[in-house]
């Protein structure tokens, strides 16, 4: 089902010709400036600078002069400023939420539960957490100290631009380290409201700076800078590869959230009729722009005909709209690149043998515009098909089934094939049987297992196994990330 889009007739004052730096906004050393493209209406709606590597430069000297006053202020008092900046992405929450509906292309609801919620509330509980941490502590006869890195720079992507800054600004600020930030160029005006937000809550100058601008020119500075101690990127893996290689020759710390193509497993006694829509709608979710989106979902082979006519209903059924029309649950990709880039894979996928449930590379009926993609599921893929272990980042699902007709452990075949990727970020695991449920989950090499529809803990860890990263966000795993160990022997 479609609606009509709606463009929002809304004016365009979110241009942007300052970086944050040393506690006050100031104009860039470089002279390009980004447009920024609302995915709904094709229309610039914003820009902002194309930092530069002498923009870099700056934002670090001005976090390396901050980060001893800042690493000695007591973590309670540390833990006081995010508990204000959440407070202030709570009062801006409508805005921003419209914000990042429109620059991203979420749903306006999901955008105001997700995008701005989950932020608001990793600064809440990175404040609980590093208030908490015991950064002393005695190992036999020595002490172990944790202490902060020095300056972070955070490279991050546009899918949660709001959400994956606070992720690691939150962490790596409560435990004592300075921060210079670089979103990402598609989808940099949320951050620079968290900025605003950031300079009100009076943090300290240079504590935190941010510089927008390409990957390639302020990434790339911030990745080789001598005096950036620790890069934590979230983004694509060829870019995390290329991060890693630029940051080798300064020896820094380089943690890595990549990209994923994780399965919802549907174990044989699982009751596909309530367990599919949810599939179908955990895939879809920020219009498939979500790294651990479970974009796979791997069947028992008895059981495919009745998974693909449940899977086709609930995709057929998900409203596709403008994403600030209240009732969208699929709203437009984020640029026309990546809409290209998800209907190569689809028509790849057909070409190499896959079947088409519903959906399709045709753009979707009633949207004369935005980069829409049609709610796509596929069947008979197998793991010789590209779009079984290729990240799609778009609104498709994959059926893969595994043989459930065995004298065996029919879970050792779900077990196979859901690890059957380069990928390790997420997976869910449905049975009528919790145990049996648990027991499949152990066996899933990925960093985090739903099991039976388990909801979301901003304490967990998150991060991913193989090439889906190296580290781990959120709660105690994520607040260690940004610390270095010290053994004092006494
Ligand atoms: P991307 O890798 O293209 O860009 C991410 C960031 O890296 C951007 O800020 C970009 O400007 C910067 N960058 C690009 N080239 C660079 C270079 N040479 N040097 C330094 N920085 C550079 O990713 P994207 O398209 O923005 O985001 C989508 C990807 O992010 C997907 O693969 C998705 O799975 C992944 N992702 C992962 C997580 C996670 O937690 N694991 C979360 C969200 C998104």
């Amino acid at each position: 089902m479609t609606t009509h889009t709606r463009p929002t007739g809304r004016g365009t004052g979110m241009h942007h010709r300052h970086i944050y730096l040393d506690g006050a906004w100031t104009a860039s050393t470089g002279r390009c400036v980004i447009d920024v493209v609302e995915p709904a209406t094709e229309q610039v709606i914003g820009s902002a600078p194309g930092g530069t590597p002498e923009d870099v430069d700056a934002a670090v000297r001005a976090a390396r002069r901050a980060f001893a006053g800042w690493a000695e202020t007591p973590a309670g008092e540390r833990a006081a400023y995010l508990r204000r900046i959440a407070e202030g992405i709570e009062r801006r929450a409508p805005d921003l939420a419209e914000l990042i509906a429109r620059e991203v292309g979420t749903p306006i609801g999901f955008a105001r539960l997700a995008q701005v919620g989950l932020a608001a509330l990793a600064f809440r509980t990175a404040a609980d957490v590093g208030e908490a941490y015991p950064y002393e502590q005695p190992q036999g006869p020595s002490l172990l100290i944790r202490e902060p890195f020095g300056v972070v720079g955070a490279i991050t992507p546009w899918n949660y631009p709001l959400f994956q800054v606070a992720a690691k600004a939150a962490y790596a600020l409560v435990v004592g380290n300075t921060v210079v930030i670089k979103p990402s160029e598609a989808a940099p005006l949320s951050v620079f409201v968290l900025a605003e937000i950031m300079d009100e809550a009076g943090l300290p100058a240079g504590v935190v700076n941010l510089v927008s601008g390409t990957g390639p020119v302020a990434g790339q500075a911030l990745a080789t800078h001598p005096d950036v101690d620790f890069v934590s990127f979230t983004g694509s893996t060829a870019v995390g590869r290329t991060i890693t290689r630029a940051a080798a020759d300064t020896v820094k710390r380089v943690a890595l959230e990549l990209g994923g193509k994780s399965p919802t497993v549907l174990l044989a006694d699982a009751d596909v009729a309530d367990v599919v829509p949810r599939a179908v709608a955990a895939a879809f979710v920020n219009n498939g722009q979500t790294c651990c989106a479970l974009t796979r979902l791997v069947v028992p082979r008895s059981r495919k005909g009745e998974v693909e006519r449940a899977a086709a209903k609930a995709a057929e059924s998900t409203q596709v709209g403008h994403p600030l029309l209240p009732g969208t649950q699929l709203g437009p990709l984020v640029s026309a690149g990546q809409r290209d880039r998800v209907l190569r894979h689809v028509r790849r996928a057909l070409g190499q043998g896959a079947t088409l449930i519903t959906g399709g590379a045709e753009p979707p009926e009633d949207q004369p515009y935005g980069y829409y993609v049609r709610p796509t599921v596929l069947s008979d893929v197998t793991t010789a098909m590209d779009v079984q272990h290729e990240e799609v980042f778009g609104p498709v699902l994959v059926i893969e089934c595994y043989e459930d007709d065995v004298e065996d452990d029919a879970d050792a075949e779900a077990v196979a094939l859901a690890n059957a990727t380069p990928y390790g970020l997420a997976a869910a695991v449905w049975s009528a049987d919790p145990d049996r449920a648990l027991a499949v989950a152990r066996r899933i090499r990925a960093g985090q297992v739903e099991v039976n529809g388990g909801g979301f803990n901003p304490r967990a860890p998150f991060g991913g196994y193989r090439q889906s990263g190296n580290g781990r966000e959120h709660g105690v795993f994520g607040l260690e990330e940004f610390l270095e160990v010290k053994s004092v022997q006494l």
